[in-house]
């Protein structure tokens, strides 16, 4: 019996399940589906319903809900070591590193817990460098629509307004410029000036690309500068956008990388990399109680192990031209529709403002998706995904639409 049976036989879907919602900080509006078991494309509620999933824990589970493979590293180095302490060296994080060196522009890589905590490096990276380096310079050019996480130096680097004055206050150092326009870069180029940080696809902000010449131009200002590369690909990284990392459709190679979402194929892992120049933090800079854990790091080199391969980047394009085949009939058949992105990181927009609308029929219809912005689909599932799942969730998507629009 492998492990998926065992898990459906220890849950039963009719078995009451705790649901006391208040005492929970209220942070989201969240359906009261209470769910209970994943298991590839599908999502299981407490109820037994079963759920096409093209969210995926937010981009998160690359390999689909609880593959095998994690399943299985997850025993195996949970019996043997789950954590010695950041302040010892342990096997998979070891590994992990080496893996991550060998297959990227980079040459050494700080382990951290989430994409927010792993950019909060890269700005410290950035700003330590900048004293040694750059006559104390700290200031860190990001764009509008961009996002970069929730601690209080990454919300001020994401480009969203009505975020500066949530939580006053704001932390000073980021000047944001206009994506896809170099002019904008360097205008907000300045004395202080260290580094410029920016997601090649920008995803949260509604899965809108990089241009090639722009990201050249990037590079060409960056170097006249000497300014830092930074490239966060916490959600285009592993494989997300059809190549290992987002960067390599550019043609460039930034300074410092951070991942997460994917990393940990569902867990909590997300890495700082950096090339060897940058590497300048000292003992005392950089830490964390959980980082580099043998657990997080293991089960990171398991999915990194099957993301990386030609065949697993071939198959996410082949998915990803389903997804494109599917979107194609929909835009000719919807007028004022158009579609957009890379790999299986894409997005619909509508002619109107009924993105929530449609989240929510097609959630009732049991497919998840997700609005990113008001007239905006994201499509983000499992980099494994089912053709199956794929044809079912555009004949329900093909309903909705058909209803709303
Ligand atoms: C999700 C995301 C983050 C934040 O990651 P967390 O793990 O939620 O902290 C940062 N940058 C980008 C581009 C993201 O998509």
């Amino acid at each position: 019996m492998n492990a998926r049976n065992d898990t459906s036989s220890i849950i039963n879907p009719t078995e009451s399940v705790e649901s006391d919602y208040s005492a929970l900080m209220n942070i989201t509006p969240r359906p009261e589906t209470i769910f209970v078991r994943g298991e590839g494309d599908i999502l299981f509620d407490q109820s037994g319903e079963s759920y096409i999933d093209w969210v995926q824990g937010w981009a998160v589970n690359c390999l689909g809900h609880c593959p095998l493979e994690i399943v299985d590293t997850v025993t195996e180095q949970a019996k043997k070591l789950i954590n010695c302490s950041p302040a010892f060296y342990n096997q998979p994080m070891m590994e992990l590193a080496s893996l991550l060196k060998e297959n990227s522009c980079t040459d050494r890589v700080f382990f951290a817990n989430s994409g927010a905590e792993a950019n909060e490096g890269a700005i410290k990276l950035a700003r330590k460098w900048g004293k040694l380096h750059s006559n104390g310079a700290y200031e860190i050019i990001t764009f509008q629509n961009s996002f970069h996480g929730r601690t209080l130096a990454t919300m001020a680097a994401t480009g969203k307004d009505a975020w500066y004055n949530l939580f006053p206050p704001s932390i000073p150092g980021f000047k944001k410029a206009i994506y896809n326009d170099i002019d904008s870069v360097k205008t907000a180029i300045s004395n202080n000036t260290v580094a410029i940080m920016l997601e090649p696809i920008q995803g949260e902000g509604g899965v809108i690309s990089a241009q090639y010449d722009f990201i050249q131009g990037l590079q060409a200002l960056a170097q006249e500068h000497s300014l830092l590369l930074i490239f966060d690909e916490v959600q285009t990284g592993i494989a997300r956008t059809g190549k290992l990392f987002g960067y390599q459709h550019f043609g460039i190679e930034p300074d410092i990388i951070t991942l997460g979402k994917g990393l940990g194929g569902g867990v909590p892992i997300s890495a700082l990399l950096a090339k060897e120049e940058v590497c300048c933090f000292e003992p005392g800079d950089q830490g964390g109680t959980f980082n580099g854990n043998p657990l997080m790091t293991a089960i990171a080199q398991t999915v990194f192990n099957i993301t990386r391969t030609d065949e697993f980047l071939a198959a996410v394009e082949d998915k990803s031209a389903r997804f494109k085949y599917h979107l194609e009939k929909l835009i000719k058949k919807y007028r004022g529709c158009s579609y957009r992105g890379h790999g299986l990181l894409l997005a619909m927009e509508l002619p109107t403002p009924v993105a929530k609308e449609i989240v929510e029929k097609a959630y009732e219809s049991k497919l998840i998706i997700n609005a990113p912005r008001e007239n905006i689909l994201r499509f983000m599932p499992a980099l494994n995904i089912r053709d199956s799942a794929i044809d079912l969730g555009f004949d329900i998507i093909d309903s909705v639409l058909a209803d709303v629009l």
